[in-house]
């Protein structure tokens, strides 16, 4: 009898109160206004939540100019939009409801700020993501300058900027890299504006750092999510930095690889902050069918974060 494979558990993990309220918001607009209802992108970045809205009514389209019958609302996505498509659902008469998770929105509105005060705004973000888009569409073109990398704050040329610089980040970044690039960014521009409170949300955060506490114990590290879910990537990133190289993203469907799990003694496990639960379940059955397994959650610290539905569906 192979011995028994201890799975440790990453807590918290999965669903944020962003996602939770994008997937409500969703439900209740089915509810009140019936089928079909329009959701422009995925509204949050995984397969299965958008599979089971699919179904339950929701018709997903990356622009306003798919949508069939404007009688019906849009929702946008938990990611945040440009502010050309509010305008332009306007322009076509379309009632929306907007589901940007209030932590993206205050990012918006920082931007738009530290712009109309006179400042040069760098974006710390990954190119063509949506909240990207989003967030440099606040701003008229050419005013929000985006980097990705370390290289990108070492080759930014100082002389080229006239005017003070403040930068705001994208949400879901990696905690760790992100305080380089930021150095960087402070030696290049001493007085540089930082974010009065953390762009990195609460929830990318404290994934990251439960991931960091148990990746080092295991021999292989499990992340539940899809695959163009940005928190998902950086908690598999995460694992590897802190010492599990075989770590990996457990996309919905994803075959395991069983020949690999066999092999260890201890595995962890979390999920991206747009991965339900039920997924994890799933993925402990599977395991369940070839070893003999017990779990233990480790426990980073308890959340308790909610917010708001729009007024529209109050
Ligand atoms: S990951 Fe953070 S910013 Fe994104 S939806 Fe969740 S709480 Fe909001």
């Amino acid at each position: 009898m192979p011995k028994e494979l201890k799975i440790l558990l990453a807590s918290p993990r999965g669903f944020c109160a962003g996602v939770d309220r994008a997937i409500e918001i969703v439900k209740k607009t089915l509810k009140k206004f019936g089928s079909p209802v329009y959701v422009r992108h995925e509204i949050v970045h995984n397969t299965q939540v958008v599979e089971n809205l699919k179904k339950l009514g929701a018709i997903f389209v990356e622009e306003l100019d798919e949508i069939k019958d404007r009688s019906r609302p849009v929702i946008f996505s938990a990611h945040g939009v440009p502010k050309s498509v509010p305008k332009e659902a306007l322009n076509k008469k379309m009632f929306y409801i907007d589901a940007t998770c209030p932590l993206v929105t205050k990012v918006h509105r920082e931007a738009e700020f530290l712009y109309k005060n006179g400042y040069k705004v760098i974006l710390v973000g990954h190119k063509d993501h949506p909240e990207v888009l989003g967030t440099m569409g606040q701003l008229p073109k050419d005013s929000i300058k985006l980097i990705e990398t370390v290289g990108d704050a070492a080759n930014i040329n100082v002389n080229e900027i006239k005017k003070p610089v403040a930068y705001v980040t994208q949400t879901t970044l990696s905690v760790d890299d992100t305080k380089e690039i930021i150095e960087i960014l402070k030696t290049k521009f001493p007085d540089i504006k930082s974010p009065t409170k953390e762009d990195i949300c609460y929830a990318t955060t404290n994934r990251q750092e439960a991931v960091k506490k148990i990746a080092p114990l295991c021999d292989m590290f499990f992340v539940v999510g899809s695959k163009n879910s940005s928190n998902s990537q950086r908690l598999v990133e995460v694992a590897k930095k802190s010492g599990c190289l075989k770590s990996e993203l457990i996309p919905f469907n994803e075959k395991l690889p069983i020949d690999l799990i066999i092999k260890c003694d201890k595995i962890g496990i979390t999920s991206g902050a747009s991965a339900p639960e039920q997924l994890v379940q799933n993925l402990i059955l599977e395991i369940k069918k070839f070893r003999n397994i017990s779990t233990e959650e480790v426990i980073l610290t308890k959340e308790n974060v909610t917010f708001k539905l729009p007024k529209s569906l109050s």
